[in-house]
C-alpha cells in the first residue's frame, strides 16, 4: 500500500507521518517486506525531525499491537506500575512494588535489565538466589492474582517491534530521540495491561537526558501518549546528579532495598521510594489525597507489611526468601577496597555517571549485551554531597572480585567526587511534579 522508500522521503524532508503511514512501517517489520536499513534510515530521520504527539501516539500503539497487549481484567483491583528512564544506584522498584503492593495495589511490572552506566532491576533481582524473572505471561498473570505484585522481564509477545527496534536503534546512533524513547517505554508499559503509571524522569549527570528541558519534554510527552490511551499518569522529574543511596551493583542493591523495607535505609532512597508509591496509591484512589497516600506508604514500612510482601514475592518466583532475614546469603565480592579523600573539606558534588561507569567496570553491568554480570560486586558510598571529610578518610568501598578493572574503576571514583572548602547548598531531589487523567 506505501512504499517504504517515500515514508523516508517525507519524514527525511520534515513532513508529519499518517498513522497509516507509521502502522504500515511498523507492521512491515513482522511482514518482513520493511529491509533493516530502510528502518535504519527513517530512525535516523526521526532523530533530526522529530514527531508531533500524534505520530508519537500512532507509533506507540503500533508498536504495543506488534505483541500481545495483557488483559487482567480478570483480577479485580486498580493496577499501577511505575517507570524509571534510568539512574545509578535507583533500586526504587524493589522498594516501592512491595509498598504499593502492600497497600492495596496491584502492581504488574514488566522491568528491564541494566544499560550502559545504568542499572536495571530484572539484575539485581537475579542476585537474589532461585529468583526467577522469565516467567510466561500466564504465570504473570497468576503470580500477580497470588502475590498482588509481579517483576519479570520484557517476554517475546510484549511489543516484539520494539524490541527489533531497540537492537536497531543501539547500532545506529538513534537512541536519544525523544519521541523514540517515549514510544518505546509507553509500547512496553502499555502492554502490561495496567490502569494507571507513574514515570520517574531523571535529570542530571547520570540520567540518559541531562538537561531538564529535555526530561521534561520527555515526561509530557509520556504522559500525554499513557492519557491518550486512557490511563492515569503522573510523572515525577527528579534528580539523578549523584547516586540514589549508597549502594551501586546487583546484591548490595537488594541489600539496601531490604534495609529500607525494615526502615533503615538512606533517608534519600527511602524518601523518593515512599513518593514515588504513594503516588501509585494515590492513582489507585485508595487514599483521599497524595499525604494520606504518604501515611499509608509509611504505616507499611513501620508495620512490617511491606517487608513481608517482598518476602512473599521472592518465594513465588522462585527466589531464597531466607535472605529477607539474612542478606548474608546474597552474592558476596572476595575483596573490599577502600577510596580515600585526599584533601579535608566537604563533598561538593558527587557525579552519578563515573560511578556507575566505575560499578559496571568492576563487572556490576554489562560492557555489551551479551557479557555475563557479577551479582556480588560494586561500589558502597561512605561519603555523599554535603558530607564533611577529613584528608585520608574513606569516601566509599569498591567490592571487588577480578582485580583487572581496579584501577579505571578507582580512577572514576576519585575523578567523582569534589571536594571543597565550603558545604554546598543541598538540591530537592524531586524537581517537578505532573499529572494527566489521574487528579
Ligand atoms: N528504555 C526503553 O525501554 N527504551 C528506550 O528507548 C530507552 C530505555
Amino acid at each position: 500500500m506505501f512504499r517504504a522508500v517515500d515514508v523516508i522521503r517525507k519524514k527525511r524532508d520534515g513532513e508529519a507521518l499518517s498513522r497509516a503511514e507509521i502502522e504500515w512501517m511498523v507492521g512491515g517489520i513482522a511482514r518482513g517486506d520493511v529491509a533493516d536499513y530502510q528502518w535504519s534510515a527513517l530512525l535516523m530521520a526521526i532523530v533530526w525531525r522529530g514527531m508531533d504527539r500524534p505520530e508519537t501516539v500512532a507509533l506507540t500503539e503500533a508498536m504495543m499491537r506488534s505483541g500481545t497487549v495483557v488483559d487482567l481484567s480478570s483480577i479485580p483491583g486498580p493496577k499501577v506500575d511505575k517507570h524509571s528512564t534510568g539512574g545509578v544506584g535507583d533500586k526504587t522498584s524493589l522498594i516501592l512494588a512491595p509498598i504499593a503492593a502492600a497497600a492495596g495495589v496491584l502492581v504488574p511490572m514488566v522491568s528491564g535489565r541494566g544499560l550502559g552506566h545504568t542499572g536495571g532491576t530484572l539484575d539485581k533481582l537475579e542476585s537474589i538466589p532461585g529468583f526467577r524473572v522469565d516467567a510466561t505471561l500466564d504465570r504473570y498473570r497468576e503470580i500477580l492474582g497470588e502475590a498482588g505484585l509481579v517483576l519479570i522481564g520484557q517476554t517475546a509477545e510484549i511489543a516484539p517491534a520494539d524490541r527489533f527496534l531497540y537492537a536497531l536503534r543501539d547500532a545506529t546512533s538513534t537512541v536519544e530521540s525523544i519521541p523514540l524513547l517515549a514510544s518505546s517505554i509507553m509500547s512496553k508499559k502499555l502492554a502490561e495491561g495496567i490502569d494507571g503509571l507513574v514515570l520517574d524522569v531523571k535529570t542530571g549527570d547520570g540520567a540518559f537526558l541531562k538537561n531538564l528541558e529535555d526530561s521534561r519534554t520527555l515526561a509530557e510527552t509520556m504522559c500525554d501518549v499513557g492519557a491518550s490511551m486512557g490511563k492515569k499518569m503522573v510523572a515525577l522529574i527528579t534528580r539523578m546528579d549523584q547516586p540514589l543511596g549508597l549502594a551501586i551493583g546487583n546484591a548490595i542493591e537488594v541489600e539496601e532495598s531490604l534495609a529500607c523495607l525494615k526502615g533503615e535505609g538512606p533517608d534519600d532512597l527511602t524518601d523518593l521510594s515512599v513518593e514515588l508509591a504513594a503516588e501509585m496509591v494515590a492513582l489507585a484512589r485508595l487514599a483521599r489525597d497524595l499525604d494520606e497516600a504518604r501515611s499509608i506508604c509509611r504505616r507499611t514500612i513501620a508495620d512490617g507489611s511491606a517487608l513481608e510482601t517482598f518476602r512473599r514475592l521472592i518465594a513465588v518466583q522462585g527466589g531464597d526468601p531466607r535472605v529477607v532475614d539474612d542478606p548474608g546469603r546474597l552474592p558476596r565480592a572476595r575483596k573490599a577496597v577502600e577510596v580515600k579523600a585526599e584533601r579535608p573539606g566537604w563533598v561538593g558534588r558527587l557525579d552519578a555517571y563515573p560511578v556507575g561507569l566505575a560499578s559496571m567496570i568492576l563487572g556490576a553491568g554489562r560492557e555489551r549485551v551479551d557479557s555475563k554480570i557479577n551479582p556480588a560486586v560494586g561500589v558502597r558510598l561512605i561519603k555523599k554531597v554535603g558530607d564533611p571529610v577529613e584528608a585520608g578518610e574513606p569516601l566509599c568501598t569498591l567490592l571487588v572480585d577480578d582485580e583487572s578493572g581496579l584501577a579505571r574503576a578507582a580512577d572514576l571514583i576519585e575523578g567523582a567526587y569534589h571536594i571543597g572548602d565550603e558545604a554546598p547548598s543541598l538540591a530537592p531531589l524531586i524537581v517537578e511534579r505532573m499529572a494527566e487523567g489521574a487528579d
